[in-house]
């Protein structure tokens, strides 16, 4: 497992990064939240990495999500400020797992699972903040809402705006933003367009809801997080670039 001392370093560097690419956007830094995503790793990383400051963190299974934020909380004593983030898709059958373990869900793809998470919620906790997973490329894997012909596909567009506000009219939940994935492997400008269109779509679908505040945006990763900021991030979901290469 990595020491100390290299995690700071490596935290110290992606923070860096993140603030410049927010600099050179003329944004604030202070509006991009770090996901680090420790999936594969162990709480006693989790449990290093909350040394260095971290304080957020993501899991693509709810599986490993359900274990592992028992066994950090054992590690760390009762820390409250620890955000644990889904940000995987979910089939059906794991919402439960979702519904009592995640503080935000970032990949909600379909009414059905908005559904049985507002069942499953407990009563009288916080809302779940949820983002809607879009697919605006067509080229990575197909999960997420089809919005990749949103500027010209009206039914595409219809469909979103309905998903978000039926998410929302359910109780426990609370549609936060958009999360989309960028393509493998692609052009840096194709990756960057990926993010506009994200964050162009953000934009016409908050102009469709009234009163509704600033949508948040999930996107960017360890290969393309400072492009996602450039483009508008709110949220960056991070592992490689601070943890190293998953076994
Ligand atoms: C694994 C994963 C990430 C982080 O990927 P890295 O390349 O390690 O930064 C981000 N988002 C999702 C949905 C993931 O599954």
């Amino acid at each position: 497992m990595l020491a100390l001392s290299e995690l700071v370093e490596r935290h110290a560097a992606v923070r860096e990064r993140m603030r410049a690419a927010a600099v050179r956007a003329g944004r604030d830094p202070s509006g991009v939240t770090l996901v680090a995503v420790t999936k594969t790793w162990p709480a006693e990383l989790v449990a290093l990495a909350y040394e260095t400051g971290m304080r957020h963190f993501g899991e693509n299974r709810p599986e490993e999500l359900a274990e592992k934020r028992p066994a950090v909380e054992t590690l760390l004593g009762p820390v409250q400020d620890i955000t644990w983030h889904m940000i995987g898709t979910v089939q059906s059958r794991k919402t439960a797992l979702v519904a009592e373990h995640a503080d935000v869900f970032h990949a909600l793809d379909r009414m059905r699972i908005a559904s049985r998470l507002a069942s499953q919620l407990a009563a009288g906790r916080m809302l779940l903040p949820v983002f809607l997973e879009v697919n605006v490329s067509g080229e990575t894997s197909k999960a997420g809402i089809d919005c990749t012909a949103w500027e010209h596909d009206a039914t595409q567009r219809a469909e979103l705006r309905s998903m978000f506000i039926e998410s929302g009219a359910l109780s426990g939940l609370r549609p936060c933003g958009l999360m989309t994935m960028a393509p493998w492997d692609a052009p840096q400008v194709e990756i960057r367009e990926v993010f506009r269109r994200t964050r162009a779509l953000a934009n016409w679908l908050r102009a469709q809801l009234p009163g509704q505040s600033e949508l948040d945006l999930s996107m960017g990763m360890t290969d393309d997080f400072e492009l996602a900021i450039e483009e508008g991030a709110t949220h960056v979901r991070v592992g490689r670039a601070l943890f190293g290469e998953r076994l």
